[in-house]
């Protein structure tokens, strides 16, 4: 492809609105332009690096044994209310209604659907195992659209479903759409972990995340470096220490004059803050309406509360749960910002992290300004109405599984797979017969790759200061041939066989014969992030070009022919990723 006729718009400036490399590259390369907020048109590069990106996951689904289908964006709500989700999806979804006043949604994802084809056409054991897949368009309208392709409203993802007699066969598929997208991922030269992740109020291991390690990750994970331990921050299990045993002390109420924070009620006391409650006033809205309700999260002084444990908890959803407006949870159960503690507080839940349990001789608040308790013990002086692992596994803490410190890391979630089991088939009577002809209820997985997020992904963990570096199995082209002087006919003679000669091999070209000077070219090529760069310029006459490849190393001068073969060699090495 000539340069000089493609639909190409490099920038200089680095745009306003982008804070990431990711962001500014995609825009400056001329990989996407931004329609509105959250919302991009590719342009022609980045149209072919996506459906490269997608070729990769297309072959691996395949090789997996998924079977490709396309559904519709649009969804009827009636699916969405026999799933029981329509009420509890909250804003994030883009509802509409056609001219007849019947309710729609562009899909945020299609478990609904899915299981509504399935059960459609599914009766019998004999048609089970199955993975059905698509590459679509979906769309969210999330709080905080930003880093361009990394959170959209409208963004392309790969979704699959699949649907087994019972858990060991899910065990099986799952176990294959792991495998899968390891494979994906690696071949789209992402350095990326797998690690366990929140199956929301379901609990159990159920679910993984595929993390693109980089510091701009909106994901945290902990790991460990003793043993295979890897999750998600929301998800990480957090073992209890338990206290040493100690007297109990009579439950007392001290003055602790303008101590807010626990660190501070714990010095003034001095105190342990192993031996402090921390109490964080939080409320739940009603899905409609202004009323809300109270909760008080108590974990210990030195832990912090992780919202996710704390909304599965609660079993609601997540959209609902916000901290409390003070003044207006103080007038209804008595707590005092800065002072709260679960003695004496009233209409409100108290939900508390397991470790507290059975705790002697605590700090907490007395609700009371400028008050404290000590000697507090839970079942004598408080009970809780509800009592979980409510803490946030930080860097340093013990790992859940062999306890050495566990360290933490940033990442880009670019694929989830799930464990759903009967969550939809049951509600929406999706069946199959056995063998006796007795019915049971499909057990379902799902699988997603958030394709657009992982061509940001890789450009985060592929650029320098000049530009995105491609790997080449999703390259946009994997040569680009700029041509010193385009109105000198003996390069521009030389670089049109080159052009020829590999493409005849397979390669896809780029030949620059824009009339710029060289240097722009060279600057907009390191812009773009060909994989090989083939100069033809003064030695030319001679028959010898220079060959450079993007991700660095020496310039090179070869006999044309040369180039040539090295190229092709190369790409052929490293097209399939
Ligand atoms: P996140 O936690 O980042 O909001 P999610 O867990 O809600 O994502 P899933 O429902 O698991 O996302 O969707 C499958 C995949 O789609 C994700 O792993 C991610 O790669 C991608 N994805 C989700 N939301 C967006 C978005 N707003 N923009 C781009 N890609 C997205
Ligand atoms: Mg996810």
């Amino acid at each position: 492809m000539k340069t000089s006729e493609m639909f190409l718009t490099t920038l200089r400036e680095v745009p306003a609105e982008a804070e990431i490399p990711s962001h500014i590259l995609l825009l400056r390369a001329g990989f996407i332009k931004k329609l509105v907020s959250g919302i991009y048109s590719f342009l022609p590069l980045g149209n072919r690096t996506l459906k490269k990106i997608e070729a990769i996951v297309r072959e691996e689904m395949d090789a997996a044994g998924a079977q490709e289908i396309l559904m519709s964006a649009l969804q009827p709500a009636e699916l969405w209310q026999e799933s029981g989700r329509w009420g509890v999806y909250g804003p994030e979804m883009w509802r509409i209604k056609d001219r007849n006043q019947r309710e729609f949604c562009l899909g945020p994802t299609h478990e609904e659907i899915f299981t509504d084809i399935v059960r459609q056409a599914v009766s019998s054991y004999r048609q089970l195992p199955l993975n059905l897949y698509q590459i679509q368009t979906k769309y969210r309208d999330e709080a905080r659209p930003r880093f361009g392709l990394m959170r959209s409203r409208e963004f392309i993802m790969k979704d699959a479903y699949s649907f087994d007699r019972d858990e060991a066969g899910l065990d099986v598929s799952y176990k294959k759409m792991y495998d899968a997208y390891s494979k994906v991922f690696t071949r789209c030269g992402l350095n990326f972990r797998p690690v366990e992740a929140d199956s929301g109020a379901i609990g159990g291991n159920n679910s993984h995340e595929f993390t693109a390690l980089s510091e701009v990750g909106e994901s945290e994970i902990v790991y460990c470096s003793e043993c295979d331990f890897a999750a998600t921050s929301e998800r990480a299990e957090f073992k209890d220490e338990k206290q040493l045993p100690e007297t109990a002390a009579a439950l007392e109420k001290v003055s602790t004059p303008g101590t807010k924070t626990i660190e501070a009620v714990c010095k003034y006391l001095e105190a342990d803050i192993k031996h402090s409650i921390k109490a964080l006033l939080l409320q739940v809205a009603e899905e409609e309406g202004d009323k809300v309700s109270y909760v008080l999260a108590l974990v210990r002084g030195d832990r912090q509360l992780n919202m996710t444990k704390l909304v599965n908890a609660l079993d609601v959803p997540e959209y609902l749960v916000s901290m409390a407006d003070e003044e207006k949870m103080s007038s209804v159960t008595g707590c005092v910002g800065g002072f709260t503690g679960p003695i004496g507080i009233h209409d409100c839940m108290v939900i508390m992290d397991s470790e507290l349990s059975g705790s002697v001789n605590m700090v907490c608040g007395a609700n009371e300004k400028d008050f404290h308790y000590t000697g507090v013990c839970e079942g004598r002086d408080f009970k809780a109405d509800k009592v979980v692992d409510l803490k946030l596994l930080q860097a340093g803490d013990p790992c859940p599984c062999c306890g050495k410190p566990v360290k933490t890391a940033r990442g880009i979630e670019v694929g989830q797979v799930f464990k759903l089991g009967t969550k939809y088939s049951e509600p929406m009577n999706c069946l199959y017969r056995d063998e006796n002809q007795v019915d049971h209820p499909v057990v379902m997985g799902c699988y997603g790759i958030g394709v657009s997020r992982t061509m940001a992904a890789v450009v985060e963990q592929h650029h320098d200061d000049n530009g995105i570096i491609w790997p080449m199995s999703i390259a946009p082209y994997h040569v680009d041939i700029v041509i010193a002087k385009a109105d000198d006919p003996v390069q521009k003679a030389l670089a049109e066989d080159i052009e020829n000669k590999l493409e005849a091999l397979g390669v896809e070209v780029m030949l620059d014969d824009r009339d710029e000077r060289p240097g722009v070219k060279f600057k907009d090529a390191d812009l773009i992030g060909i994989p090989i760069r083939i100069t033809v310029g003064k030695k030319a006459g001679e028959g010898i070009v220079e060959y450079k490849l993007r991700r660095g190393g020496d310039m090179e001068e070869l006999e044309a022919a040369e180039a040539v073969s090295k190229a092709a060699a190369l790409v052929n090495a490293e097209r399939r990723g």
